[in-house]
């Protein structure tokens, strides 16, 4: 075997010498962050701030996904309110969320799912209706669906590793043109951090491509210390802004528009699965809410009939040196260091989907051999 096919992560680029313009321009001014989560954090302190008559705020978000959701609430002293799916998508219940929204609601959070935005037309008529705010998590969508139709109040935007575009770390916290002064102040309030492009980003650049490929990966894995893939709830101790270095976001950006679409293969070969009672979370089902063919995607997301299916072919896939994976393995809730006590378990449909879920590599060094394999795997280990 000649190493391992990494599952997910965009190599990182080197700055570039041209301008160009940002996809969010037109309705959003961007304030770059030290991440992903500290951008959440920052959004949930302005809705904080909108709503300063609440004593113990709460925000919304859905019971399947990223505990960097729960840590950026929590560093806001506000409380996490986990929401069911609907079955077979990462999409909030609606009827959850509506019934969830108490006087404390400061913020419902869309987020978007391996490139599928949320159904923020449905959740900005809610939101409007309540007088909250919308936040669009959009770490794991480029661009985001509001820069089309500006229906969140805020977007927040990763550059960490396995995002659509992988700075080694970075965010964006992208708020409307017309937005108050007021909550600009909240913004400004967070240090802002430099972002020295020196000889030291250089090497550290240098390893981490180094550490994408089939060999670097092949390593990474083995090394038990590295806990490779492993999801962790991990506090978040501090808020800051980013003085992100735009001819870096520049090269990202363009870097991305020129990958290949291996989600296309896939799409058309996997198709035999649906005969199995898989499910493909492709543009056939997810197209309508706004997933788009054209646009490059971190992972190929598809639910299995049942988990002993899913972890049989997990594992078939792994053999042959295909790092597909199970994402979160699991509902947010019972994500390792998550307190349980403070947002409950009982999410059946988040748990079904994580169990169910298995992700194909997407990205730039996915080969047509590759995805061959992949197709070859599956064909001989999907039957239930
Ligand atoms: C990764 C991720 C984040 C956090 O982004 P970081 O830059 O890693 O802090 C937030 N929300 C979602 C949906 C994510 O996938």
């Amino acid at each position: 075997m000649s190493g391992k096919l990494r599952p997910v992560g965009s190599r990182v680029p080197l700055p570039t010498s041209s301008v160009m313009s940002l996809p969010w321009e037109r309705y959003y001014v961007a304030e770059y962050t030290a991440s992903g989560t500290d951008a959440l954090a920052m959004a949930v302190s302005i809705a904080v701030a909108g709503n300063n008559r609440v004593e113990q705020p709460e925000v919304i978000i859905p019971g399947y996904g990223c505990p960097d959701l729960v840590a950026a609430i929590l560093a806001l002293d506000a409380t996490p309110v986990l929401v069911d799916l609907l079955p077979d998508t990462p999409f909030m219940d609606d009827t959850l969320v509506r019934k969830s929204i108490t006087d404390a609601t400061v913020a419902v959070v869309g987020v978007g799912f391996l490139g599928i935005p949320e159904r923020l037309s449905l959740l900005a008529e809610i939101c409007r209706e309540k007088s909250i705010f919308l936040i669009e998590d959009s770490a794991q969508c480029f661009p985001p669906f509001s820069t089309e139709k500006p229906l969140a109040d805020l977007v927040v935007l990763s550059f960490g590793r396995g995002k659509p575009i992988n700075l080694m770390g970075g965010g964006a916290l992208l708020y409307r043109k017309n937005f108050s002064g007021e909550f600009r102040d909240v913004l400004l309030q967070f240090p802002k951090l430099p972002q020295p492009i020196g000889w030291r980003w250089y090497l550290k650049r240098f390893i981490f491509n180094l550490l994408l490929t089939r060999y670097g990966f092949w390593i990474l894995e083995k090394l038990p210390f590295m806990d490779v893939g492993r999801t962790r709830f991990n506090e978040l101790k501090s808020i800051s802004r980013l003085d992100l270095s735009l001819s870096l976001l520049y090269a990202g950006i363009r870097d991305y528009w020129f990958r290949p679409l291996p989600h296309q293969r896939y799409t058309r070969e996997l198709q035999f699965l649906e005969q199995q009672g898989w499910q493909l979370l492709d543009t056939r089902t997810f197209g309508e809410f706004g997933l788009a063919d054209s646009s490059p995607r971190i992972r190929f997301g598809v639910l299995a009939p049942d988990m002993v299916t899913r972890n049989k072919v997990w594992e078939a896939l792994n053999s042959s040196g295909i790092g597909a994976n199970a994402l979160y393995e699991v509902a947010l809730p019972y994500i390792d260091g998550v307190d349980q006590t403070l947002i409950g378990t009982d999410f059946p449909v988040a748990h079904d989907f994580a169990s169910r879920l298995l992700t194909l590599p997407c990205h730039c060094d996915v080969t047509d051999s590759d995805i061959t394999r992949v197709v070859d795997v599956l064909k001989g280990e999907s039957a239930v």
